[in-house]
């Protein structure tokens, strides 16, 4: 079933060079890039973003680190998308992550681990309308 999941290529991806690769991998899946966007995220737009982690003990570093610089923020739409980008990023840790996802083959953190996305239907239509609200169902 064709679905739309919110990617953002995080700060530590755009530092290192690292867009047009992720990118490229969404992409050569088959994949389509549905909008696309260069920003920085706000600390309010963080607390939003993250609201199921804001309590936890990483989240005040993970929050210094995703407002440290630009990201880019995209919708990206296919079959079975959110299952299929989770499984092209890998697994939360980059240093446990299976080699050949993106995770696995470039983050060597739990915390800096090149991309977000979204983990089911509920919370892609959420993150789109904080992102995309243009875009929103
Ligand atoms: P995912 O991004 O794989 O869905 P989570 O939703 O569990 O992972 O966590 C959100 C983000 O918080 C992770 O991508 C990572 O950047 C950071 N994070 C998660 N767990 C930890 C941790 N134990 N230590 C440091 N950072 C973490
Ligand atoms: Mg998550």
């Amino acid at each position: 079933m064709a679905e739309r999941s919110l990617v953002l290529i995080k700060p530590d991806a755009v530092r290192r060079g690292l867009v047009g690769e992720i990118i490229g991998r969404l992409e050569r899946k088959g994949l389509a890039v549905d909008a696309m966007r260069l920003r920085t995220m706000d600390r309010a737009l963080a607390d939003q973003h993250y609201a199921e982690h804001v309590e936890r003990d990483f989240y005040p570093p993970l929050r210094d680190f995703m407002t440290s610089g630009n990201l880019v923020a995209l919708v990206v739409s296919g079959d079975e998308a959110i299952a299929v980008i989770r499984t092209l990023i890998g697994s939360t840790d980059g240093r446990k992550a299976a080699p050949g996802s993106i995770r696995g083959d470039f983050s060597l953190s739990n915390r800096e681990n090149l991309v977000h996305a979204s983990d089911s239907v509920d919370s892609a239509k959420r993150e789109i309308a904080l992102w995309f609200p243009e875009l929103a169902e």
